[in-house]
């Protein structure tokens, strides 16, 4: 069976991580090909090399080198040449990059530089660790998040980081993307699934991203797989994350079924066969329902060491039931 997930950073991780658990493990006999399509919306360059917070926490988790407290970076991370570069005034001091965070980012860099492409880089980095999913970025092309406020335009993770999303923003712009394209890999890895999934991810700037993707919508929509997503939002909060901050820019509640009804029904034009929905957030499976989508309420709450694989079973139950 192949799975393909679509996913941002800390949830897409915590996702991945629940759904290699549910099929077996890391070198168990693989019962499933899980391909995992990251957003790169965040991605950008430090201090001459490529960032890819997405593609990396979700490496990092798969890897089992991940800092599962902060939910992102390495574990046993040291900041040495950060503090270097503070003293020197240059990067962006509110954006720590760590010193085994830096060498993934010279490697990728180096890589670029050859000529590779993000995709033929990815899977370089990926080939170090034993990660049980194959892992791509959406596309090849840099299609960064820039987020319009009162103050001037940023780059979504210094809006993220530095202004703690309290700078209010009028709009997300995903500056770049009429020139961008899903990659091949990514594409045929959605056209050739058994099972879609979209990981408990940011609806905005992680799901959303990728799906604004030129070609992403089409991929899905003509795929003969069922599309399942899993909720990110358990009774009106986002957890872990300013998903809520995000929706309200978009002018969407933060609720697990407005969040369903913004993706949309597939067979009506959307994303969705199936959504998968907190026990807390029972009470919506009619309103959903009622979009076309079917709904089921489960746990929900990923934690480390916790019912993560559980939740990726009940998704694949739920797309079983579709297919
Ligand atoms: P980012 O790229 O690091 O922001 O991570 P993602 O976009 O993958 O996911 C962030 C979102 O995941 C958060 O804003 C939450 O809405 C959601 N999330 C975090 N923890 C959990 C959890 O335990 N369960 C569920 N269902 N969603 C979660
Ligand atoms: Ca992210």
């Amino acid at each position: 069976m192949r799975i393909t997930v679509l996913a941002g950073g800390v949830g897409g991780a915590r996702f991945a991580l629940g759904l290699r658990e549910a099929l077996g493990g890391p070198s168990g006999v693989p019962a499933a090909e899980i391909t995992i399509v990251a957003n790169i919306g965040d991605d950008m360059w430090l201090s001459g090399v490529k960032v890819c917070p997405d593609l990396d926490s979700i490496m990092y988790a798969l890897a089992g080198v991940g800092d599962t407290e902060r939910g992102w970076g390495r574990a046993g991370e040291s900041e040495r040449v950060a503090a270097e570069l503070t003293a020197y005034g240059v990067g962006w001091p509110w954006f720590t990059l760590g010193d085994l965070d830096l060498g993934t980012h010279l490697a990728r860099t180096e890589l670029l530089r050859e000529g590779a492409t993000l995709t033929e880089a990815t899977a370089r980095l990926a080939a170090r660790w034993d990660l049980g999913a194959r892992l791509l970025p959406v596309t090849d092309d840099e299609v960064p998040t820039h987020v319009v406020t009162g103050e001037g335009v940023l780059h979504f993770e210094e809006w993220w980081v530095r202004t703690r999303a309290q700078l209010p923003a009028h709009r997300f712009v995903q500056h770049g993307l009429e020139r961008s394209r899903i990659s091949h890999a990514a594409r045929e890895a959605i056209a050739s699934a058994d099972v879609v999934l979209l990981a408990p991810s940011n609806p905005v700037v992680s799901i959303g991203t990728i799906v604004g993707i030129p070609g992403v919508r089409d991929a899905l929509e003509t795929a003969p797989a069922p599309v399942v997503g899993v909720s990110p939002i358990i009774a009106g909060r986002a957890l872990r994350g300013m998903a809520a901050t995000c929706l309200e820019v978009i002018g969407v509640e933060p609720d697990a079924a407005a969040v369903a009804a913004h993706y949309g029904a597939r067979r009506a034009g959307g994303l969705l066969d199936g959504w998968l929905v907190a026990e807390e957030d029972a009470g919506s499976l009619g309103a959903i329902e009622a979009h076309g989508i079917a709904a089921e309420a489960r746990p929900l709450l990923l934690t480390p060491g916790g019912p993560g694989a559980q939740v990726a079973a009940d998704a694949l139950a739920l797309a079983e039931r579709l297919r």
